[in-house]
């Protein structure tokens, strides 16, 4: 039997190799997003109560109504926008699903002789965007971004839209650089798609995590985007949960009506005893609203543990990640040192590398510090040890 190879440049996502490994060698796991520490225990007890109030089949396919209705109350909340949560507000199998509901529905498969379908995408990129848009039968036009900024030239941006393209995905708070866009980035963005007749796929899972007085600037703020916009939110990110895998999708009626024509035959309908509690949950707005201080604070605890390494860093603006450079201490590969470091001083980390889709090396490892304060400091000790321990 000859079965097709459908995703030929990809093998196990780093996130599960690196997990693996840290776990394999009892290394301190700075790898994989997720925190080390648990959700609220209200938010259990929501859980619990809806299980035994019976809240324990099919969940409406697209969201139960009361979570749907919080979700639209935050968003009124938090970015003075209204989303009908009828017709514009999915609940979906976290973010992951959302994203590859939304580029499927955006991306069509080439008839014979046509070109694909082209998707802008801004690298150092998730992972999982490109091989949904192969999957849809779409072609990624990547736009490399560069550190210490990883600032969007936005002129590059317009000379690779093409008559194909169709969809741009962009990611902020971003994960792995853990830039936050500005004001001026959302405007040229939507300069472009409005020129260009663009769809977008806003990938907003850190919404809540910005620092040093930051806004993050949704795009479902600004009016000609929010007509274009699948925007992607995720729970996990905002209450501790990664592993609930509950997200959600809020796009204009026609663009929703497309998502859940997809969203329905991939997973239906997501967990409804989580739905109800998030519902009640998000009742009470303090949970997000003081996620930014407690992850800027966490930063800091990492930044002090590696302030007298050779590492070299410019502080995270968003997300739960900071990224550091090695480069001044040792010409390696960041796949290779990451790997190394975890066997060697027991801790993980992500080569930046694999987010550029030609591996782009630039001496970069990325560290999450949704992570218990005392596993930070021991990981900074570690990691300030190590950068002297070699010759320089
Ligand atoms: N997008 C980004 C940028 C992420 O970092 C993640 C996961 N951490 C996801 C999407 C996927 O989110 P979820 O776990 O809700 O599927
Ligand atoms: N988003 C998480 C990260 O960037 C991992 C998600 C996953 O393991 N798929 O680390």
């Amino acid at each position: 039997m000859l079965l097709p190879n459908k995703l030929p440049h990809v093998g196990t996502t780093i996130f599960t190799v690196m997990s693996k490994l840290a776990a394999d060698v009892g290394a301190l796991n700075l790898a994989q997003g997720f925190p080390s520490f648990g959700a609220d225990p209200v938010l259990l007890d929501l859980v619990n109560q809806a299980m035994r109030a019976n809240h324990n089949q099919y969940a409406p396919m697209a969201g139960v109504p009361m979570l749907r209705d919080a979700i639209a109350q935050k968003t009124i909340d938090c970015y003075g926008v209204n989303y009908d949560p009828d017709t514009e507000i999915t609940v979906t199998s976290g973010a992951t699903e959302a994203l590859f509901a939304a580029i499927t529905a955006v991306v069509q498969t080439p008839t014979s002789g046509s070109a694909p379908d082209e998707v802008i995408v801004f690298e150092p990129a998730y992972d999982s965007y490109v091989p949904a848009v192969e999957l849809a039968g779409g072609r990624p036009v990547y736009i490399s971004l560069a550190p210490p900024h990883y600032a969007i030239d936005w002129a590059e941006v317009a000379a690779k839209i093409t008559d194909r393209t169709r969809l741009i995905v962009i990611n902020t708070p971003h994960n792995p650089t853990g830039r936050v866009w500005t004001i001026d980035d959302v405007n040229e963005l939507a300069r472009l798609a409005d020129r260009h007749n663009l769809f977008v796929v806003a990938d907003e899972v850190y919404e809540h995590i910005t620092f040093d007085g930051r806004v993050h600037h949704s795009l479902m703020h600004h009016p000609v985007l929010r007509e274009r916009t699948f925007m992607v939110g995720s729970f996990g990110k905002t209450f501790h949960i990664t592993g609930w895998k509950i997200g959600y999708c809020l796009a204009p009626k026609a663009l929703t009506e497309a998502f859940r024509k997809i969203h329905q035959f991939l997973t239906f309908s997501v967990s409804t005893p989580m739905q109800y509690a998030l519902a009640e949950y998000l009742k009470d707005p303090e949970p997000y609203r003081s996620l930014s201080a407690f992850y800027e604070r966490k930063r800091d605890v990492f930044l002090e543990a590696i302030a007298g390494s050779r590492l070299v860093f410019t502080p995270s603006e968003g997300t739960f990640f900071q990224n550091v450079s090695y480069a001044a201490i040792t010409p390696e590969r960041d796949a290779a040192l990451a790997v190394r470091l975890t066997h060697e001083i027991g801790v993980a980390s992500i080569p930046v590398s694999v987010f550029y889709h030609q591996k782009t090396d630039h001496q970069i490892l990325r560290f999450c510090f949704a992570k218990d304060d005392d596993i930070l400091r021991e990981a900074g000790a570690r990691l300030t040890k190590w950068s002297h321990d070699l010759p320089s």
